[in-house]
């Protein structure tokens, strides 16, 4: 009988830990953990994340500054921008949303934000200690990820982990903390030539595609633990994963379900984050 990974659940729990940090840390310095979120434009998608990682913050007491910036900005007015809030002192962490208008070039705006006040994990710093296995900021899916297993007590260490896809701030990172916490990770992309066969031998199967329900029942190892990083919306609009889960669960030991699964956990760990950066700038 599978078990469900409640990622709802596990969420509200570290908020609520994280809210206790947060308050000792401002009687501690006397100070508000702040976090800034510059959002450029009207993305309808980019603006719901906004809001909800400032009501998230608002939940933990961290002091967000979001900025709401116009679509037409210009890449140096934005540069100027960013590099303000790498100055602020009330500013912990800085998030940029993305994505940015086509005209912005979003690597030479990332890149102004330095290892100490990047909350997402993704600046060349952070990422390099990911791979040297040294502590660093850690991508906010990925790293909920491997609390979730923490927090469910499923073992890692020795266990064939497969990851299907590769993005830098989703796949990469996601398999290179299954690797440093001793699993043998095999990673797939488009490229792969089987990928049935190869999720077929995973005993932990996570899959970050974007793509609905790839994940098919014959995909699946029996008594595997399935992750579905995945967010998209089926041919009725409703939001579903990559993993097939009414099929699929019946495979497996533990699943995570979308919505309810990785998604809470992600923002949840942005305020892990930001905590983590304010902790290392004092
Ligand atoms: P990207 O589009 O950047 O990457 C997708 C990856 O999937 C690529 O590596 C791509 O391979 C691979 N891929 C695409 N098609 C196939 C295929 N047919 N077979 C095997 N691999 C394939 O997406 P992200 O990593 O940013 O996000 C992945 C999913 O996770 C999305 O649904 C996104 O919405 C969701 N997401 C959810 C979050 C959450 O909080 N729950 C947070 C972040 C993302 P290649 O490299 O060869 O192109």
């Amino acid at each position: 009988m599978y078990k469900i990974i409640d990622g709802k659940a596990l969420a509200a729990d570290m908020r609520a830990d994280i809210k206790h940090s947060v308050e000792l840390y401002r009687n501690e310095y006397g100070r508000d953990v702040g976090l800034a979120v510059v959002m450029v434009g009207e993305n309808s998608a980019s603006a719901i994340y906004v809001r909800n990682k400032i009501k998230a913050c608002e939940e933990v007491g961290i002091k967000s500054f979001a900025y709401y910036l116009p679509q037409d900005i210009s890449q140096e007015q934005l540069k100027e921008h960013i590099k303000a809030l790498v100055t602020d002192d009330k500013i912990d962490g800085i998030l940029v949303q993305l994505p940015l208008p086509d005209h912005i070039c979003a690597d030479e705006i990332l890149r102004l934000i330095p290892a100490e006040k990047d909350v997402d994990g993704f600046c060349e710093e952070n990422i390099g200690k990911l791979c040297l296995g040294e502590k660093s900021i850690v991508s906010c899916t990925p790293n909920g990820v491997m609390k979730m297993l923490e927090r469910y007590n499923i073992p890692v260490a020795g266990k064939r982990a497969v990851v299907v896809g590769r993005s830098a701030i989703v796949g990469k990172p996601m398999a290179m903390l299954l690797l440093n916490a001793d699993a043998t990770v095999t990673v797939c992309h488009s490229k792969t030539v089987n990928l049935k066969e190869e999720c077929l031998n995973a005993d932990i199967l996570v899959v970050a595609v974007g793509r609905a329900k790839k994940i098919t029942a014959d995909m699946v190892k029996e008594g595997a633990v399935v992750i579905d990083i995945g967010m998209n919306r089926d041919k009725n609009g409703k939001l579903c994963g990559d993993v097939d889960y009414e099929k699929v669960k019946e495979k497996c030991s533990y699943i995570t379900p979308v919505p309810g699964g990785v998604g809470p956990m992600t923002i949840t760990m942005l305020m892990h984050n930001a905590l983590q950066t304010a902790v290392m700038r004092r």
